[in-house]
């Protein structure tokens, strides 16, 4: 019988937030298939925790994504883990699991500390609706057109950043979408240092200019304010009802479907209508 991928997430800080769940399967897993390898043995000796461990990185990841698959497929369970929060979230993974559910594995998301979602809740910008953009990429260009494609993106933007492009990134970011949005800067989150600066793109520019930023950050845009559509008159209307008693609708028909287009209240095209 084929074994299971799990996906297990671990702390982006504090290792208090490491869950039994997490713990039991990393006891029980067969294998570890870790990011980075020494990062990953610190934290199973801090869980006294002895396991075998394979390296699945970026670079490596195609060649050993067939060998974790093969693994798997011969019966054995593996845990897959990031150097921290959930893997496959701009994280390597994401091919692994393609690969696994092509070759009909069970895959499990074990759910936990992630980076993107403990940004979005503390930010105090609007968390109904919004879209994860992960990492900018370093060449200008294309920095440049990701950005411009989110010109009227209406909802909340979450972004990973390195401390050493986030001026660059909010200088960019000013040039898109104007200096007066607001943005919420997450940085060290869950670790001692624990920081959210909620303030407007202009403002970020200047601190971080003058004190240069240092730790990890996720940065949390507000969207583009909505629109206010220009409200119809009652002019409008009158005329609206007029045109469209002249293509043959009863006046009653026509002020229905003239409070329908301009979104207008029923009483308020009628009284037009009649004042014409
Ligand atoms: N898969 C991970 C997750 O979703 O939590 C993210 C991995 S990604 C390679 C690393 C990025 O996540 C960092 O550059 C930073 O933007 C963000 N990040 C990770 N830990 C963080 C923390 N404690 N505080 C703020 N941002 C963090």
């Amino acid at each position: 019988m084929a074994g299971m991928l799990y996906l297990v997430p671990t702390p982006i800080g504090n290792l208090g937030d490491i869950s039994t769940r997490c713990r039991e399967t990393l006891e029980q897993a067969d294998f570890i298939a870790a990011e980075d390898t020494r990062v990953s043995l610190k934290l199973l000796n801090h869980l006294g925790i002895k396991k075998s461990l394979v390296s699945y990185f970026e670079h490596n990841k195609t060649a050993k994504g067939d060998v974790i698959v093969q693994r798997i497929l011969a019966g054995e369970t593996c845990a897959l883990v990031s150097d921290a929060g959930s893997p496959a979230i701009s994280d390597p993974g994401e091919e692994l699991v393609k690969q696994c559910a092509e070759a009909g594995i069970t895959v499990c998301a074990i759910p936990g500390p992630c980076a993107v979602i403990t940004a979005l809740s503390i930010s105090g910008q609007s968390t109904g609706r919004f879209c994860f953009e992960g990492f900018l990429s370093t060449a200008k260009k294309s920095r440049k057109e990701h950005l411009e494609s989110l010109i009227g993106e209406s909802r909340t933007m979450v972004f990973y950043e390195a401390p050493h492009k986030l001026v660059n990134t909010l200088e960019d970011m000013a040039a898109v979408f104007g200096a007066d949005r607001p943005i919420s800067l997450c940085r060290e989150l869950t670790k001692l240092h624990e920081e959210v600066v909620r303030t407007t793109l202009g403002e970020a520019i200047e601190k971080y200019t003058e004190t240069p930023p240092k730790g990890e950050f996720v940065l949390v845009l507000a969207g583009a304010p909505a629109i206010e559509k220009e409200k119809a008159t009652p002019a409008d209307a009158a005329a609206r009802v007029a045109q469209l008693m002249e293509e043959g609708l009863s006046r009653k028909d026509a002020i229905k479907q003239t409070a329908k287009e301009l979104d207008l209240p029923k009483n308020v095209v009628y009284d037009a209508a009649l004042s014409e």
